[in-house]
This record gives structure tokens, C-alpha cells and sequence, in this order.
């Protein structure tokens, strides 16, 4: 009884459910079991992209084989509902990639900017095998040259959504569920 009317706030508050606790946690199983398979014999390093890919990354982790490094980038390119189209941090971020094998781990796919910025830094740093795992990939154009992940957890339609690691400015990241935003939770522009 309950669970069900918290249920029913978060739905009226914040969004209509997408994606269940449930459906998200048997998906991260199933992308797990088949990067393991993918990666048997190449040693790799997975690569965060915070903040979004926080609780995806910290999932998807403990499906790998104990001896997975983790690393984390810090790259934002949305204000609020809207992306810029220019990722910012990137230009901050190091690390010897020399020869490794890379796999980027992002909540979402949008328009593909942020994950060909990615590509760019990691090639600098002499990445010689760079793969994408996303989450959720909306259904839209993408940017001329954006790298198509190996790995999706979900297609969504093209709405902002929230929740697992996901935000509207700095909230709802930790809400177990995917949820599209309701449109009255959105402020108005500054
Ligand atoms: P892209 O660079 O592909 O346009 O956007 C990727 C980044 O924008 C994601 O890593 C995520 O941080 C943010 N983003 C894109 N769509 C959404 C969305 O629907 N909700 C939230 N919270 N962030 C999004
Ligand atoms: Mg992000
Ligand atoms: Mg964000």
C-alpha cells in the first residue's frame, strides 16, 4: 500500500515511469555477461563519464571480473533540459592510455557530441581500442561522426528523462527508476 502511493507521488511529481528498478537492473546483468564474453582475453579499462554514468558505471562494474580497472572523466554539456552541443572538462583529463583498450561507459546518447569529444581526448592519449556502452540511446539524428556505441542498454523516445544517475539540474539522480520529466517540474528559462 505504501510503495504504492509513493509510486504514485513520484509519478505525479517528477515523471511518468519509463524504465523500472527492475528492467534496468536485469539489463545491466545482460550487458555485463555479454562484455565479459566480448573482453575475455583483451584486459581493458572501463571509463566512467561522470556525473550521469555514476550508478550505470558502479553497476555494470561489479558484473566484470574482479581485476577491471575503473577510471572517471568529468564532462558536462547540458544546461538544465537543453544540451550546448559543447562538452566542457575534457581538456582537464589525462591518463595513460597508451596501448589500453578503453570502454566508455555514459548514461545517454543524445545528439553524440559528448562521446565524439571523448573519442578525440582518448585517441590523444593513444587509446589504441576505444568501445561505448550506453545505457539509453534516444531516437534521433546524431552529430557527423559520432561513434556508434557497441553496447545499448535501452532505445528511448526523444524525451529529457531523469533518475539512476540521471538529473534535472542536480536532482533526481539517485531515484531508482527511469522517469520522463513532467513538464511542470521544468522552470521556466533564466
Ligand atoms: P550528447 O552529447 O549525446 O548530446 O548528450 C549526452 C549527455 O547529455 C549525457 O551524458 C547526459 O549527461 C546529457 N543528457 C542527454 N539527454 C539527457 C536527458 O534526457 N536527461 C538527462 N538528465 N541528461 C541528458
Ligand atoms: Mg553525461
Ligand atoms: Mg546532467
Amino acid at each position: 500500500m505504501e510503495r504504492e502511493s509513493a509510486e504514485e507521488r513520484l509519478e505525479s511529481e517528477i515523471g511518468r515511469l519509463l524504465l523500472s528498478e527492475e528492467a534496468i537492473r536485469q539489463r545491466v546483468k545482460a550487458l555485463g555477461a555479454d562484455i565479459r564474453t566480448a573482453y575475455s582475453s583483451t584486459p581493458f579499462t572501463l571509463l566512467g563519464l561522470l556525473n550521469g554514468s555514476l550508478l550505470f558505471t558502479a553497476d555494470l562494474l561489479r558484473e566484470l571480473p574482479p581485476e577491471t580497472e575503473v577510471l572517471f572523466w568529468r564532462v558536462q554539456s547540458y544546461r538544465g533540459t537543453v544540451s550546448t552541443g559543447f562538452p566542457e572538462g575534457l581538456e582537464a583529463e589525462r591518463g595513460d592510455f597508451a596501448g589500453r583498450a578503453v570502454l566508455v561507459v555514459d548514461d545517454i546518447l543524445d545528439s553524440g557530441c559528448t562521446l565524439l569529444a571523448v573519442e578525440k581526448r582518448l585517441r590523444a592519449l593513444g587509446a589504441c581500442k576505444v568501445d561505448y556502452c550506453v545505457l539509453l540511446a534516444k531516437r534521433r539524428a546524431r552529430t557527423a561522426g559520432a561513434p556508434v556505441p557497441r553496447w545499448i542498454g535501452f532505445e528511448i523516445p526523444d524525451r529529457f528523462v531523469i533518475g539512476y544517475g540521471l538529473d534535472y539540474e542536480g536532482r533526481y539522480r539517485g531515484l531508482r527508476s527511469i522517469r520522463v520529466l513532467a513538464e511542470e517540474t521544468v522552470l521556466p528559462e533564466k
